[in-house]
């Protein structure tokens, strides 16, 4: 049967609002395509999504979805989670809302191993309300609260995953797309908490104030920019300056909460 990606949309919410060239588009056929490769019913899903032009991804797919309030994508999901923990829950987030106002939530999820997946879009920048630096803006870079460049230092969200707690974190762009279905499907399997960021190419806030005015120069740019972790773990490649690496970048295995949480409810109820 061959894949019609449209049947994952609720076409009645077409035309998005994404700018022209916007990288969201991608990233939103990637993740259909993993759910289709997934094959999980469809009322066993659920999409949770935060604030921002990212976190409008959730409502253009044809699923039980819930678009939540800012930096709050995770505390909606964990509990959709909890309440019945056969879903698959997968939360969308963009870098603003779930390393700034979310970025609590974001290291309690990860500590705790809750079963969910978490797609970040990093556009590097707040781009739904104009274009403010978020803590994800590297360096130097230049945004309408840092028209001089930011003199702040980003981080990286995946080892910030990793130290909380994640069991599975991988990275991927908006040009490396085949990966990051691979990697959406793999971490939706992963029974923990996994995050997959997708660097995504923001033209009108970003790009165009750093010197990337068009989409296909800022997916040049990661392509030119990313390094695939395996080579840098045989030795084969380095991590320059301001690159990065993609790929998978951590698993592990550790308990799991709602699993944990469920013993607690036998313990207290005196079933074992
Ligand atoms: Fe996409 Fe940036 Fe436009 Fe938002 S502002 S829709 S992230 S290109
Ligand atoms: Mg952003």
């Amino acid at each position: 049967m061959s894949f019609d990606v449209m049947d994952y949309f609720r076409q009645e919410t077409l035309p998005h609002i994404w700018c022209p060239g916007c990288g969201n588009g991608i990233i939103l056929r990637d993740f259909a395509v993993a759910l289709e490769r997934l094959n999980y019913p469809r009322d066993e899903v659920v999409i949770v999504s935060g604030i921002g032009c990212s976190s409008r991804a959730a409502g253009y797919l044809n699923f039980d979805t819930v678009h939540t309030t800012h930096g709050r994508a995770l505390p909606f999901a964990t509990g959709i989670k909890l309440a019945n923990p056969n879903l698959k829950v997968f939360v969308i987030m963009g870098d603003g809302d779930s390393s700034a106002i979310g970025g609590n939530h974001l290291i309690h999820a990860a500590r705790r191993n809750i079963d969910l997946t978490a797609i970040i879009f990093n556009n590097n920048i707040y781009g739904m309300t104009g274009g403010q630096f978020s803590p994800l803006t590297p360096r130097d870079k230049k945004a309408t609260t840092a028209p001089y460049g930011m003199i702040e230092q980003s981080f990286d969200i995946c080892r910030l995953a990793e130290g909380a707690g994640a069991t599975y974190v991988g990275r991927a762009t908006t040009y490396h797309n085949q990966l990051l279905t691979q990697l959406i499907i793999d971490g939706a399997q992963n029974p923990g908490f996994s995050l997959i960021e997708a660097v995504t190419h923001c033209p009108t806030s970003y790009g165009r104030r750093n010197g990337m005015a068009s989409p296909s120069d800022m997916v040049r740019w990661q392509k030119d920019n990313a390094v695939w972790i395996d080579k840098v773990r045989a030795g084969k490649a380095e991590v320059k300056d301001g690159q990065f690496t993609i790929g998978l970048l951590h698993r592990h295995e550790a308990p799991e909460f709602t699993q944990a949480y469920m013993e607690v409810i036998k313990r207290a109820r005196g079933q074992e």
